[in-house]
């Protein structure tokens, strides 16, 4: 049973970061590499904060984890000292809670019924802390086993994607005794999680396990294949029962300011994909920050990620222009709306690595040197008004100004999936936010093809990659086999 006062008795601790200016000097795991057993007491001390509530919303599908975590069930079990079990309660609702107990912004923890109120009870239980210790607890152990299956089904799934929605979908179906294999267009596995999210946050190490294990019951990959184009369609559909789409939502948003063209003005991803691929051993990046002033134009994730990499890379300075997703993108004003307002102002571990944010300003124009390379960008202090009937405005209030700029780098979101022959051919459209619509069975208009992830979801999180990519695998194990024992975490809304 758990004490439903533990939490008036334990302070709560969170992962120990090391310190900033140790860690921007390389790529390492931010967070300390603790003794192993000096850490399964405190995290187990920390499980003892955990009342299990009558209604625990932390694992609720609404407020809470969207894969219904059974987070006091694992909660009691830490608390207990039975790791083992922890990490099957664990890995019963989730593929790879690593991945998850590193990167997730943990949904749970806001919907904690501790976190109502900080002052009185010390805040939310830890529990992203205490999935990331049950799940490297049992790697670390060899608890994390290939589950081969029984049974074949002599059915065959191609899972085109290899992001954490098609390995999520791909485990599940291989599981379930389907002959599954996952193409994927770059030349390593693991999609946003390989070349988007840096190293510092998630370790690539990580995923390679994971790979091994699910090579080890069966999966198939085939890298470099880009469905559509090195593929024909019309060959998928040869080799494959029923085909999972998850291809990401990932046309980037641009901003065609004056000034755009000129050189050292990137997409994010631009500037994070070559990091990324430096640390794999491909070489120096071509996209460095070294000794640039660097100016990153978005405050969400992906503008946090160039932030840290940014200072990795040894830049002179970094200044962060943060956006509010409550501004149309395309106003007709002849302002930019990038960036504007700190309605969202997300944190991560790279704020406390330097750099500046700033906020209530708008892009102008960038201004280049005679080579055409960016030296500067120019910028207007705005505010947003509204008038009488609510309608908004958004309104310089000073003059322009510059700030010195040699490379600039756009992290303002995506706009949803990339227009390719693979969808013209499946005959599969998008809808009006570019992704992919489906049925309740998550089944798209093409017969036997189903979608999952950020293609379905529009750019989302890691979290919600993997339950929607469970759930997919259910609507395609119903549809070969007539029913299925799979679980559906998540319905597509
Ligand atoms: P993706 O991860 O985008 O994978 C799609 C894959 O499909 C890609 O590998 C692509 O190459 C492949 N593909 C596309 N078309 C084809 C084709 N025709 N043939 C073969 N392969 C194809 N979320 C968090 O929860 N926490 C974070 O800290 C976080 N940080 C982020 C940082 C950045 C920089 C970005 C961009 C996103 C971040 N996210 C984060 C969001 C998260 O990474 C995504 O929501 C998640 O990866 C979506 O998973 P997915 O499998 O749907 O798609």
């Amino acid at each position: 049973m758990a004490d439903p006062r533990g939490f008036l008795n334990v302070d709560k601790v969170e992962d120990r970061a090391r310190p900033a200016a140790d860690r921007v000097r390389d790529w390492d795991d931010v967070y300390i590499d603790h003794d192993p057993l000096q850490l399964r007491i405190e995290v187990a001390g920390q499980a003892r904060r955990c009342m299990d509530c009558g209604i625990p919303f932390c694992h609720s599908g609404t407020a809470g984890c969207p894969l219904g975590n059974l987070i006091p069930e694992w909660n009691d079990l830490v608390r207990r000292d039975r790791w083992d079990a922890a990490s099957e309660r664990l890995h019963a609702t989730n593929n790879f809670p690593e991945f998850t107990g590193k990167i997730c912004p943990a949904p749970c923890e806001s919907a904690c019924v501790l976190s109502i109120s900080e002052k009185t009870t010390g805040g939310s239980v830890t529990i992203k802390r205490i999935e990331k210790t049950i799940a490297e607890t049992a790697w670390r152990d060899g608890g994390v086993e290939p589950k081969i299956p029984a049974v074949r089904s002599g059915r065959s799934v191609g899972v085109v994607g290899s992001g954490p929605a098609g390995l999520a979908a791909a485990q599940q179906l291989t599981r379930a005794g389907h002959d599954v294999t996952v193409y994927e267009r770059d030349d390593r596995l693991g999609g946003l999680l390989r070349y988007g999210i840096p190293e510092y946050k998630l370790q690539k190490s990580d995923i390679d396990r994971r790979l091994a294990q699910m090579r080890a019951e069966g999966t198939e990959f085939q890298t470099g294949c880009e469905v559509g184009v090195d593929l024909s369609v019309s060959e998928l559909r040869d080799r494959h029962d029923a085909v999972v789409l998850a291809v990401g939502a990932l046309d980037a948003r641009d901003n065609p300011v004056p000034g755009r063209e000129l050189t050292g003005v990137h997409l994010a991803m631009e500037h994070l994909v070559p990091a990324n691929r430096e640390c794999e051993g491909d070489g120096p990046t071509t996209v460095s920050a070294h000794g640039k002033n660097v100016v990153i134009i978005g405050g969400g994730d992906t503008g946090a990620d160039c932030l840290g990499t940014a200072h990795r890379q040894g830049a002179r300075s970094v200044t962060q222009l943060d956006y509010n997703p409550e501004l149309p993108a395309n106003r007709d004003d002849g302002v930019s709306p990038w960036p504007t307002w700190p309605l969202v102002m997300r944190t991560s571990s790279s704020h406390a690595e330097g750099g500046e944010r700033r906020y209530q300003v708008a892009v102008q124009r960038f201004r280049g040197d005679s080579s055409g390379h960016v030296t500067h960008l120019v910028l207007a202090e705005v505010e947003v008004r509204r008038d009488d009937t609510g309608k908004r405005s958004i309104v310089p209030v000073a003059d322009e100004f510059e700030i010195p700029c040699d490379m600039a780098l756009f992290a303002i979101g995506f706009t949803g999936v990339e227009h390719s022959a693979l969808l013209t051919d499946l005959g599969v459209e998008l809808d009006r936010r570019h992704t992919v619509p489906c049925g309740d069975d998550w089944g798209t208009a093409a017969d036997g093809v189903f979608v999952c992830g950020d293609a379905h979801r529009g750019a989302s999180l890691v979290v919600w990659a993997i339950a929607e990519g469970r759930a997919a695998a259910r609507g395609v194990d119903v549809f070969l086999m007539g029913a299925s024992d799979l679980p559906a975490p998540v319905h597509p809304d």
